[in-house]
């Protein structure tokens, strides 16, 4: 279709305002463009995070010259023609709006030329205003260069983080659209170097490759669902297997029509389906494809298109759960049951109590698991233990391997073993960065200024590739995890070395403890430096803490115990949730009728 300017009638119906926040945003935009030309080989070239220059080669169907300036006007497109069509929306883009917003906010050139014709156009807009065109020999297909990005918005650009992190969300957008168009060859460079490339093989498993590395794409399971019915929904893709699992919920990619898109419910249908096989706050990985007729779903709800509406959200929402459920039933191996009972997470008490007591089995009736097991909401009015101290508390013992069973002057105390100890750690490392404050003065023994966490040398350092969001969050908190006890430094591209690590961490896997700790910072973007620290010493702590589901020992329990009795504020851990819960010896009498 020839590209015209949108019926006022069409436009009004548009959700409107195409937002051009960041170059990730331009390069997503131009992506689109390319894919909906048809084009099988789409190249992203940056300079400097894309401040200094976007540049997306692709190879479709070119711009006619006679049209080439009208695709820089508002709500001017050649995918829409009557209001009906946005019923039925096929392409990635409709609105005739990116172009005009990209070019408003800096420096566009477009070189292009249809196959058929036979020589192409040079069109350049500056700040939104066409200051040349004329013709000029080209390749086939479209070259759209983007330079000096929010020159003329000095709000924005201030808004624009650090070189690593927009690169970062760049090469983010690149693998989405690799994923959902395997068929299409992808290259993204960043100042000259190549960090991303795609095959355009059409298989989906290279992509998976290209995007996550081999050794997580091998744990990934091809997404099986036997279509429903008269459904037109498929659910396709691939999911990680539980042993591969991250510290949020943001390794869930979704496509719906092969559009990325962000859902809260359907990234929950996913997750829900590994219910008890994933330790507990830990999330999965996974790349879902929906595809059901352009009728059932609308995608013009959001400015972005990031988010759609079903006609049959339910509809949805079981068909991806049942899709991922079905598939690692078949293929994950069904955990057993003491290790179900070490990760359930959520409140099932009467089929705890059985799995806790699996010789036991149904003999134990849900009336007594309840009095054994009721969780505290249940409880009328459980105490939170007295603002200040604890008391002296015996250990009694384990339950559920997650909460420590306590006997104090008042009652009976049940303590959150991950929780306690994420708040005893997180006491001791603030400990240890006060006496640096005090300085060497009077610290006489001390000279050098102390640390948060004392730090371990690694025997050999490490070499990390992070993906590039999280090399990011790595780029932009370098200083301060160097503060607390870390000693990391870039070695390259996406790469960074580590020579020491926190000695608190020392026993866990040094890759895996880095991504969570920068996901946890990366959850909360917060500009207060001081602050920030902080954080981030609650996120090592977290990290080292003793996780739910491991068994103690009762030495263990008692030096737990022990140490939240000495800390200042032992009833809640680091971000607030509480430690302790405390049952008084008035309740339990009450409870069991005594009174
Ligand atoms: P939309 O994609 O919503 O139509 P845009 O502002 O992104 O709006 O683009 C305007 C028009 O310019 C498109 O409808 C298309 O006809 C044309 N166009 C943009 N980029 C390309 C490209 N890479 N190849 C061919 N045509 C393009
Ligand atoms: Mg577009």
């Amino acid at each position: 279709m020839p590209i015209r300017v949108l019926s006022s009638e069409i436009v009004g119906k548009i959700a409107a305002g195409e937002v051009i926040d960041r170059p990730a945003s331009v390069v997503k935009e131009l992506i689109e463009n390319s894919i909906d030309a048809g084009a099988a080989d789409v190249r992203i070239e940056i300079r400097e995070g894309g401040r200094r220059l976007m540049r997306v080669s692709d190879d479709g169907s070119g711009i006619p010259a006679s049209e080439l300036a009208l695709a820089f006007a508002r709500h001017a497109t050649s995918k829409l023609s009557s209001a009906a069509d946005l019923d039925r929306i096929a392409t990635l883009g409709f609105r005739g709006e990116a172009l005009a917003s990209i070019a408003a906010v800096s420096l566009v050139t477009v070189l292009t030329r249809p196959r058929q014709q036979t020589v192409g156009q040079i069109l350049v807009v500056d700040g939104g205003t066409v200051t040349r065109q004329e013709g000029r020999g080209a390749p086939a297909g479209t070259v759209i260069t983007v330079e000096h990005l929010f020159r003329n918005v000095p709000a924005r650009l201030k808004f624009l983080r650090q070189v690593p992190t927009e690169a970062g969300h760049i090469h983010t957008t690149v693998s989405r659209y690799a994923l959902a168009y395997p068929e299409v060859r992808f290259s993204l460079t960043a100042d000259g170097r190549l960090v991303f490339q795609s095959t355009g093989s059409g298989r989906l498993y290279d992509v998976l490759v290209a995007v996550y590395g081999p050794e997580i794409a091998e744990q990934m399971i091809p997404l099986e669902a036997a279509a429903e019915g008269r459904s037109t929904l498929s659910v396709s893709g691939y999911i990680g297997a539980p042993a591969l699992h991250r510290a949020s919920r943001r390794h869930i990619t979704l496509f719906v029509n092969r559009r990325w898109i962000q859902d809260r419910s359907l990234s929950h249908a996913v997750a829900e389906a590994y219910h008890a096989m994933l330790p507990v706050a830990r999330h999965p990985v996974a790349v879902v494809f929906l595809e059901l007729d352009p009728q059932e779903v609308d995608v013009n709800v959001h400015p972005t298109k990031r988010e759609v509406r079903f006609r049959n959200a339910r509809q949805a929402f079981t068909g991806v759960q049942r899709a991922v459920r079905g598939t690692l039933v078949e293929h994950a191996p069904v955990p057993s049951l003491t290790h179900r009972a070490r990760t359930w997470s959520t409140p099932e008490w009467g089929r705890r109590a059985v799995l806790l007591h699996p010789g036991q089995g149904e003999a134990i009736t849900t009336q007594t698991a309840m009095e054994l097991y009721r969780p505290a909401e249940d409880v009328a009015g459980p105490e939170r233990v007295g603002p200040v101290r604890l008391p002296l508390l015996r250990v009694v013992g384990q339950v559920g391997q997650t909460y420590i069973v306590a006997e104090g002057p008042q009652g009976m105390y049940l303590i959150d073993q991950h929780a306690a100890h994420e708040r005893v750690l997180y006491e001791q490392a603030l400990s240890e960065q006060a006496l640096s404050e005090q300085g060497p003065s009077e610290q006489a023994s001390s000279t050098d200024s102390r640390k948060a966490f004392a730090s371990q040398a690694l025997l050999e350092p490490a070499v990390l590739e992070l993906e590039p969001l999280l090399a990011g969050t790595l780029a932009e908190n370098l200083l301060m995890l160097n503060q607390v006890g870390f000693q990391l430094e870039p070695f390259g591209g996406d790469a960074t070395l580590v020579r020491a690590v926190p000695v608190i961490l020392t026993e866990s896997n040094v890759q895996q403890a880095l991504e969570d700790i920068l996901e946890m910072l990366r959850d909360r973007d917060d500009p207060l430096a001081a602050q920030a620290e902080e954080r981030l010493i609650a996120a090592v702590c977290k990290r080292a803490a003793v996780k739910a589901g491991q068994t103690l020992s009762h030495e263990e329990m008692e030096t737990l115990v022990r140490e939240l009795e000495q800390c200042e504020s032992p009833r809640t851990c680091p971000h607030g949730r509480p430690t302790v819960l405390h049952f008084s010896v008035d309740e339990l009498e009450k409870g069991f009728g005594r009174r």
